[in-house]
């Protein structure tokens, strides 16, 4: 998580003029479609194909976008600590059902 904060917060220094919520909301929508044209690379599933094969290289690089952005609304709305809260309340819930260690 702290990662992802601090790549969010270099990438509002570098684009000061595009992090407005609804700016942010926008690239994490277009950012989440090509994830998807990633899964349909993968898949072969899809109308549009992307060249070549599939990559991990490239798949994980969406992934990133999308994190970046979410990270940035969170940044954006002060909720960092809400975030982690809500985050440990869902890992405790999936301990005590016996899911995860
Ligand atoms: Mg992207």
């Amino acid at each position: 998580m702290d990662r992802l904060y601090k790549l969010a917060e270099g990438l509002n220094r570098r684009y000061p003029n595009g992090n407005a919520p609804y700016q942010i909301a926008t690239r994490l929508a277009e950012e989440c479609g090509e994830v998807a044209s990633e899964v349909n690379h993968f898949e072969g599933s899809g109308i549009k194909h992307l060249k070549g094969a599939p990559s991990k290289e490239n798949m994980a690089g969406e992934l990133k976008n999308v994190m970046s952005c979410v990270m940035q609304l969170a940044i954006y709305y002060g909720v960092q600590e809400e975030l982690e809260r809500s985050i440990d309340a869902s890992l405790n819930l999936l301990r005590s059902q016996g899911l995860i260690d």
